[in-house]
């Protein structure tokens, strides 16, 4: 390429030139006389009417409403109100054949509907305030059109007071500052967009770069040959820009895969039913741009959001299944929402994708082979497995470069989880999800690259983001330019599968990583909004409940009908709050109320659902079709017959359980349930009767024969012994149970982090409000309570219970909240030395040091753990169990609870009021997987249910397990054959086992399946006369379909 020069060569004063080039496109300054001042033509007046709801109303419904004159400049509001308008717009004849736009700047979010149907979304953070009425404007196109105009009381990120993660203002006002008709003038656009890139070419390739000077000199070149005022001198000057644009690389340069992205999240600074129209908004632009550009490719997720959008905006939604068709639209993820990675147990994980595959394969024919979740606070390692067993084997998230302390080495690699599951993961190493195909995206793509050499490909994923927007033709314009443009990685339009296929296919350097991917940052959010994560834990176990009596009904009772669809209603409910921006907590109390909600919802059906089974269950098939009515009777008796007492679980559980809670008293009985069955309630008298008595020294000395507690006056534990084996669980002269109160002033995000150096700031809650005391002593129970004072306005009241023949020690736990930036956990310094403690995750356990030797170490000061931790040495360890807690730390041999936050952004009441929750703890000897540390926190979160008594009056189990190491979790029905059920089991010692199950229902069928509950026909079944024969390895989980 030559510069053919009218004129001396330039000076070598690179400044000068590349400013010169800014200011010619500047929008601030010389606009009188440069080319961004000749942007837009004649402009003309609109008129605009307006109406403003308090709700969020159909198109219909606001067509109807009584519409009054609006003024450019008036304010409208306040925050979550919609102000409709109506346009009334004619546009000049004299603008024939030329580009009319609608412009359109105000605050909020808006969409425009054109006779009736939802058509462009507009939003100036979004960088969308143009709607094109025509590219040539013809006689016989309309002159006069009326169009409305819905404009949301929120910004792309809410409506923060002050910041952004702020909570939102509720007085906050809006306003329309430019509503006209003008001429686009398409051609200066493109010429911007090609200086725009020359200019950035310059700037982002710099000094050391000879690229970067023939970019500076061809566009000085370009500004020299352009008149603003001319445009017949515009085409020389595109040439120009053509010219270099068109340079290409070599070979080997590095492909960039570029894909149309738009992050919503599905409920965050926003309450869930914005999402609603911000998905409407977004798409429809998408549409839009996919009309005009029929090389672009966008990537969507999340299957709830394509529900919602097929439900309010089915118009809509028949485009977008058009573009999916064209392979242009790609559902992409293939879960539910874009959940929360540590928090969702291992059922609810599989529940994500089995929703979301299915939908995708219902609406679409698409099984995703991408698992997607850009934005998510860490990743569970048993997510591997779960992808895999749903069809997946590609990963794609950046979320690990936020990252506060290490460096994560790798953009493309294998990543290996629990079980050695590998999924090939991609992080695009530019670190966004919203880039904006700028030549600073490619660059950044470029040298960010932890595997250069090894993976030759990276995505860019474009388009605004987390509060939708999506991409715009601009940032289209920008990547086509730059194709193959010698000094740049080339750009390819591309999508998921292209980019993980040129992956695999180079994919023979790639290296390791193996367990989970934890983020250092944001480990406030397995504590933040308790109730939320409360819900979630009772929620979870409710309806694998109501599943497997659901099961065992149906195979008692040819009349029952398993409650297909309102199951599936309540588990989407349940599978939408664990968002990444919901059951972390990291949400606006709007979402906090909906999320608390929908709890309520799960927990009332779910109740009667559970009723339902049972009742069916317990009348040994006579309850003909009540499993769909509400007339079920009581859990309890209801005198008109004997209780029996049901276990869910796959072990004999015997427990002390409360018999007659109708009656008022406390009515204890020692039970014993088969399991996966039921037994007549029949108490049986204990080895060792429960003994409470108050000591000398002040002390309230517990026992049951198991454990020997000392509780102190202020309800901590002077000593927990293990009487078994003459063992002391706690150390030396440091108190167990003991609650502590620490600043938590993070550094921005609040609801999010918390940051080690709160850990400086411990201080021992002890004032004592009421002195522990023996509040009950039966022979099955013992309970001491105590409250003590964190502050003048929080207070703690807690009962521990001792059961007979219960390994653990309860503590039910009650805590009036009223604080500001304070954490409040629970600590037990135990007498174990051990380098590492274990965690429970989703379907198994993993490791974690209990020292700060490395930076990898010392990051993980606030871990994450689902029921239980454990601590143990050689043949002795102690494991803390919670039930519906998720933060721990274990530091030396310090076990910590993590129980209460009081953050106040963006919910500045979050967690202020009463909670309740308990904790356990559980010294043993062994192993914590020999002395079934798993099954008691099992059975600490599953309590046994009451129903009238079955027919059959004797003992009776469904399925058992031979081997204590195999955890069946799930008895559903399957999705797609009535009458056939689906079990899951997994291994949870982390061991190879072959183990053998036995059920008494009338199999008539058995096969393998994956998680997505397709027969896999490769692997056949061993039926033998001990069972189902299976064969584990370590953390390995098994679908069965029982065919009845
Ligand atoms: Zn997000």
């Amino acid at each position: 390429m030559s510069l053919r020069r009218c004129h001396e060569p330039v000076l070598k004063n690179r400044r000068t030139l590349l400013e010169r080039a800014e200011k010619f496109i500047s929008d601030i300054y010389f606009t009188d006389c440069n080319l961004r001042g000749r942007l837009y033509g004649e402009s003309c007046p609109v008129q605009l009417e307006s109406f403003l709801s308090p709700k969020r109303i159909s198109f219909t419904e606001a067509c109807e409403q009584n519409f009054a004159p609006y003024k450019v400049g008036q304010t409208f509001g306040p925050t979550w109100y919609t102000c409709w308008f109506r346009v009334c717009l004619n546009i000049p004849s004299s603008w024939k054949t030329k580009e009319v736009h609608l412009l359109w700047e105000s605050d909020g979010e808006a969409m425009v509907w054109r006779n009736g149907e939802p058509v462009q979304g507009l939003t100036k953070e979004g960088e969308k305030t143009s709607y094109v009425l025509s590219e040539a404007l013809q006689d016989d196109e309309p002159h006069s059109l009326l169009l409305y105009i819905e404009v949301s009381c929120n910004g792309l990120f809410g409506a923060g007071q002050g910041s952004m993660i702020a909570a939102p203002d509720p007085k906050k006002m809006f306003s329309v500052q430019r509503a006209e008709l003008v001429i686009f003038n398409h051609d200066v656009q493109q010429l911007l967009t090609d200086f725009e890139m020359m200019v950035d070419i310059v700037k982002e390739l710099g000094e050391q770069d000879q690229r970067s000077f023939q970019a500076l000199f061809t566009v000085n070149e370009m500004v020299n040959l352009c008149e603003p005022t001319d445009p017949s001198t515009f085409p020389r000057a595109r040439s120009l820009a053509s010219a270099f644009f068109n340079q290409r690389n070599g070979e080997s340069q590095h492909t960039v895969h570029a894909m149309g992205h738009c992050h919503i999240d599905s409920a965050w600074l926003w309450p869930y039913e914005e999402t609603i129209r911000k998905c409407g908004r977004s798409w429809v632009t998408v549409i839009r741009l996919m009309e005009k550009n029929p090389e672009f490719i966008f990537t969507c997720s999340q299957a709830q959001q394509f529900q919602w959008v097929k439900s309010w905006y089915p118009s809509l939604y028949s485009q977008i299944q058009h573009f999916v068709k064209k392979g242009q639209f790609i559902p992409v993820g293939g879960t539910w929402v874009e959940m929360d990675g540590n928090l969702p147990s291992g059922e609810s994980m599989v529940r994500q994708f089995l929703e979301g595959q299915r939908f995708f394969s219902q609406e679409f024919e698409i099984y995703c082979k991408e698992f997607w979740l850009p934005d998510t606070f860490g990743y569970s390692a048993q997510l591997p497995q779960i992808m895999q067993g749903s069809g997946i084997s590609n990963f794609l998230t950046q979320k690990l470069s936020w990252n506060l302390v290490n460096t994560f080495p790798h953009n493309t690699f294998f990543w290996e989880g629990l079980d050695g599951s590998k999924v090939l993961t991609h992080f695009p190493p530019g670190n966004s999800y919203e880039m904006k195909g700028k030549v600073e995206d490619l660059t950044k793509t470029l040298r960010n690259n932890k595997d250069k050499g090894r993976a030759n490909h990276s995505a860019v994923l474009f388009g605004f983001g987390d509060g939708g927007g999506g991409p715009t033709q601009l940032m289209l314009d920008r990547l086509q330019r730059i194709q193959d443009t010698d000094g740049l990685p080339r750009v390819r339009m591309s999508s998921p599968n292209s980019l993980f296929s040129e992956l695999w296919s180079q994919s023979e350097l790639l290296c390791t990583w193996s367990g989970e991917l934890f983020l250092e940052l944001h480990n406030g959010t397995y504590t933040t909004q308790a109730q939320i994560k409360r819900g979630n834990r009772q929620c979870e176990t409710l309806l694998h409940d109501v599943e497997v009596y659901s099961c065992l009904a149906l195979s008692q009772d040819q009349s029952f009908q398993y409650p297909v669809d309102r199951l599936q209603e309540l588990w989407r409910l349940l599978l939408l709050n664990q968002f990444h921006d919901v059951i972390p907590g990291s949400c606006i109390e709007l979402v906090v109320e909906d999320a608390l909600r929908y709890y309520e919802d799960i927990r009332d059906s779910g109740s009667r659902l559970l009723k339902n089974a049972l009742t069916a269950l317990g009348s040994g098939g006579s309850s003909g079709g009540s499993s769909g009515s509400n007339s079920g009777s009581s859990s309890d008796s209801d005198g008109s017959g004997s209780v029996g007492v049901f276990n869910s679980l796959c072990w004999e559980r015997q427990e002390v359980t409360q018999v007659h809670s109708d009656t008022g008293g406390s009515d204890l009985a020692l039970v014993q349930v088969p399991s996966v069955g039921f037994s007549p309630v029949k108490s049986a008298d204990p080895h060792t009767p429960v003994s409470v008595m108050d000591q000398a020294d002040g002390t309230i000395l517990m026992n049951n024969g198991i454990l020997r507690a000392v509780v102190n006056k202020d309800g901590t534990l002077v000593s927990l012994c293990l009487v078994t084996c003459s063992r002391e669980a706690l150390l030396d002269s440091s108190n167990g149970n003991q609650f502590v109160l620490f600043d938590d002033v993070p550094l921005y995000w609040d609801a999010w982090d918390v940051m080690d150096y709160h850990l400086q700031t411990r201080r021992p809650v002890v004032e004592v409000l009421e002195p522990a005391r023996v509040l009950t002593s039966e022979q099955l129970r013992a309970t001491v309570r105590f409250s003590l004072r964190i502050s003048d306005k929080s207070t703690i009241t807690q009962d521990i219970v001792m059961d007979a023949m219960c390994p653990y020690l309860k503590f039910h736990t009650q805590v009036d909240w009223n604080e500001s930036h304070r954490f409040l956990k629970v600590e037990f310094p135990v007498q174990v030395h051990s380098p590492s403690a274990t965690y429970e995750i989703q379907f198994g356990h993993l490791q974690r040091p209990t020292h700060h030797n490395t930076s990898w170490d010392w990051a993980r000061f606030e871990v994450w753990g689902h029921k239980w931790a454990d601590l143990s040495e050689h043949n002795f360890g102690v494991a803390l169990l919670n039930d519906c807690k998720y933060g721990y730390s274990v530091y030396k041999n310090v076990m910590t609870l993590s129980l209460l936050r009081a953050p106040k952004a963006p919910d500045a009441n979050a967690d202020m009021g009463s909670h309740q929750f308990t904790y356990a703890i559980m010294p043993h000897s062994g192993s914590f997987q020999d002395s079934s540390v798993i099954q008691c926190a099992y059975n600490l979160n599953y309590p046994l249910r009451l129903a009238q008594h079955p027919l059959q009056a004797v003992p009776w189990s469904a399925f058992s397990v031979s081997s204590p190491a195999v955890i069946l979790e799930t008895i559903k029905q399957s999705e797609e054959q009535t009458r056939t059920l689906v079990l899951r089991l997994y291994e949870s010692h982390g061991g190879t086992v072959t183990a053998a199950l036995n059920t008494s229902l009338p199999v008539r069928d058995v096969w393998h399946c994956d998680l997505l509950e397709r027969r896999d026909l490769s692997r056949a079944v061993s039926l033998t006369a001990q069972g189902i024969i299976l064969q584990f390895k370590p953390f390995q989980i098994i679908s069965l379909l029982l065919v009845l």
